[in-house]
């Protein structure tokens, strides 16, 4: 069974037919062709639809940043988490997790940010944090975000 996504506040809703697309909630069939599928079809579509979401929302907020930061990431993946919203490995690849199109556009453009910077500061170290902190004030409220409301977006069981 797909459950809801919906909770209380943020403008985000208890309906528990909604589901959440770039932090707003929406009817399932706002989002893909709902008719005549059973669940596990719904269910794979639905994970296609955030995975290819979230391909093309990262692809097209990520070159502002790479130019503000004069890096670039040898490649870019859509990855299936329970535990990581990104990375970036030794060899400069970054991922993102497919479950970040749920999510607010400002909040995925701080897991980009937070990415890209690794690029130049592999640790979370003092100086990492002021390179995020100076592409993006406050970030610190995204970072809430996802203290909220990561937990949920997690645990929708689409995998
Ligand atoms: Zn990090």
């Amino acid at each position: 069974m797909i459950k809801r996504v919906g909770m209380a506040g943020d403008g985000l809703t208890n309906d528990a037919k909604k589901f959440l697309y770039q932090g707003k909630p929406y009817y399932l069939n706002e989002l893909i062709e709902t008719t005549p599928l059973n669940e596990d079809e719904l269910k794979k579509i639905l994970k296609k639809f955030y995975f290819s979401s979230c391909k093309k929302i990262v692809a097209e907020r990520i070159t502002g940043y790479q130019t503000q930061l004069r890096v670039k990431p040898k490649a870019i993946e859509v990855i299936e988490s329970r535990t990581k919203w990104g990375s970036c490995s030794s060899s400069k690849k970054l991922a993102f997790n497919y479950r970040l199109a749920m999510a607010p556009v400002e909040v995925i453009d701080y897991v980009i940010v937070h990415e890209l910077c690794h690029l130049l500061h592999m640790n979370h170290d003092r100086s990492f944090w002021r390179r995020v902190g100076s592409l993006m004030p406050d970030y610190k409220m995204k970072q809430e975000y996802l203290e909220t409301y990561g937990h949920l977006i997690m645990s929708i069981p689409l995998d």
